[in-house]
């Protein structure tokens, strides 16, 4: 293994591990910055994932580089998958969840996309939405775009 190779991965991760081939998966679009595969537990017919070939646990861990390759790739797949229809009919989430609370199990950055054809498979979604309070929400948007111009 090269010494880039050693920095970017991490021995014991089981995506590291499946981006180096040491253990199989179903493999779909590989490029120089990301790997992308079925996931063996889906929640839908053609639930994949789509990771960065770069060890990191959460998204702010993983350089620019990295990120930028996971999109076009996930578009390529929404095509290969037959889920590039517009209108309502069959849908599809992108989904990437960091921390434990946030639902993470594999702590290596992955981008689900999972087909949404019905009600009852792929991703079912609990949204705790609050009242709309425009005062609050100013207030915070006054104090982020103070940091923001602080930096
Ligand atoms: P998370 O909950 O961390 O966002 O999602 C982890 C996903 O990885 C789950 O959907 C799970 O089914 C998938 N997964 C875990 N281990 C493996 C594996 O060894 N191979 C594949 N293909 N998927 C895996
Ligand atoms: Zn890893």
């Amino acid at each position: 293994m090269s010494a880039t190779t050693a920095a970017v991965h991490d021995a014991a991760c089981i995506f590291c591990k499946i981006i180096k081939g040491e253990i199989p998966s179903f493999k779909l679009i590989e490029t120089a910055h990301s790997y992308s595969f079925l996931d063996i537990q889906p929640t839908a017919e053609g639930h994949v994932l789509v990771i960065p070939k770069y060890h990191g646990a959460k998204l702010h861990n993983i350089p620019d580089e990295y990120l930028a390759d996971i999109l076009p790739v996930t578009k390529k797949l929404v095509k290969l998958l037959d889920l590039d229809v517009d209108g309502d009919l069959p849908g599809y989430n992108v989904l990437q969840n960091n921390g434990k609370i946030a639902h993470q199990e594999v702590s290596h950055v992955h981008f689900h996309l999972i087909p949404k054809r019905d009600e009852k498979t792929g991703l079912i979604v609990g949204w705790p939405a609050q009242e709309t309070d425009f005062e609050k929400t100013g207030k915070l948007h006054a104090k982020l775009l103070e940091k923001l111009n602080q930096e």
